[in-house]
């Protein structure tokens, strides 16, 4: 039996492996193998120079930051297994944990999964993947390669609000394309949008298809009003259609809110089983960042190591 699991292998879980590692408690973590169809190490994996978590002047690869954060975990004495949980018993402790190949018992589990952003699967999406196309504008918005060009914002919600307000800063125009002819964003974002000169709406438009020769220069867009498809001009093109939080292994264990993130305490990441703690993306709706994941992971260690210390088995 170990005294912690650690479920993910991303910033929040890494982070979680470090401290409770160095804290003495030789934690086992279980790193997946494509869980959510994503390579050990998260989502990180799948994005070229992060250029905004510190300590790297020039930026640092996202592939190299995430084996950099494993190494550091394995430095410190955390035991890592290639294996994707598939079931979790959180109903006694010790609490239970499942793979295909493996079951271990840990007196607390940090779940450490994270999310997946949507994406539309358009034709020639693939060819244009961090070539034009991302999911988090935050993160690419300020590359020079949006600089003073079109930018086109999938979405109706906060995120695309948000991410649209964000690329007004860089972009010569911002077009947002949605589904619908009303916004699912709240009304503060909207007002926010509705008063920037930047920012113009294509209602009850989506998105068909990309183009471009390197790299991509035209979104295909459709009026849904009128089923006419046309090419629109855009260097950059930003998913914002929600994010998918990889918790249905977990089957109902932890309380959920109805999109399926796990609802922490405020200001904590205490869940609503005692001894099982959530940090990361799998809990956070609102800022999604490597450095707000690496945050809670810490956040994690702390209170797993304080409900040991209190709860003892
Ligand atoms: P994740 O990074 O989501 O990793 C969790 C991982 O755990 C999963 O990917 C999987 O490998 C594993 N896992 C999942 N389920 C299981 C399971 N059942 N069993 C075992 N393992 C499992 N943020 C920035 O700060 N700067 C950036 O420049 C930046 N760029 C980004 C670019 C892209 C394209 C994307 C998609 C995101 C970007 N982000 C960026 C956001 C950042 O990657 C995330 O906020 C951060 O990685 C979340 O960390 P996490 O630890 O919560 O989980
Ligand atoms: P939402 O689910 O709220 O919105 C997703 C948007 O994408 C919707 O407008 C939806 O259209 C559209 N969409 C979904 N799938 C498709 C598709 N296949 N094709 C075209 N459009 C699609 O996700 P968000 O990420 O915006 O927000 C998630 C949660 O996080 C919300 O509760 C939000 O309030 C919160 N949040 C809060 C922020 C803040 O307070 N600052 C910032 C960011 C998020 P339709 O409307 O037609 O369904």
């Amino acid at each position: 039996m170990r005294k912690i699991i650690i479920i993910g292998s991303g910033p929040a879980g890494h982070t979680a492996g470090i401290y409770t590692a160095r804290a003495g408690f030789s934690p086992l973590l279980f790193e997946g193998w494509m869980a959510g169809g994503v390579a050990p190490g998260g989502q990180l994996t799948t994005t070229g120079t992060v250029e905004n978590y510190p300590g790297f002047p020039d930026g640092v690869g996202g592939s190299e930051l995430t084996m950099m954060m494993r190494a550091q975990s394995v430095n410190a004495g955390v035991d890592i297994l290639t294996e994707t949980v598939e079931s979790v018993d959180f109903s006694k402790r010790p609490f239970t944990v499942k793979t295909s190949e493996t079951e271990e018992k840990a007196e607390a589990v940090i779940i450490a999964t994270g999310a997946i952003a949507k994406r539309m699967h358009v034709p020639h999406e693939e060819d244009f993947w961090q070539r034009g196309i991302s999911a988090c504008a935050v993160c690419d918005g300020a590359l020079p390669v949006f600089r003073d060009q079109p930018l086109v914002v999938i979405g109706g919600g906060d995120t695309a609000m948000e991410e649209a307000m964000h690329l007004s800063k860089f972009g010569s125009k911002i077009y947002i394309v949605h589904r619908r002819d009303e916004l699912r964003a709240s009304k503060a974002m909207q007002d926010r949008v509705f008063a920037n000169p930047k920012i113009e709406i294509l209602w009850s438009t989506t998105l068909v298809d990309v183009k471009g020769d390197n790299a991509l220069s035209h979104v295909v867009l459709k009026d849904l009003k009128t089923d006419k498809e046309y090419d629109h001009e855009a260097k950059g093109l930003f998913y914002a259609i929600g994010h998918t939080p990889n918790t249905s292994f977990l089957d109902g264990a932890v309380k959920t809110d109805n999109t399926g993130y796990i609802i922490t305490k405020s200001g904590s990441t205490i869940t609503s089983v005692p001894g099982v703690f959530a940090a990361g993306d799998v809990q956070d709706k609102q800022f999604r960042q490597a450095i707000t994941s690496a945050g809670t992971g810490c956040m994690a260690a702390i209170e797993a190591e304080k409900y040991l210390l209190e709860n003892p088995l």
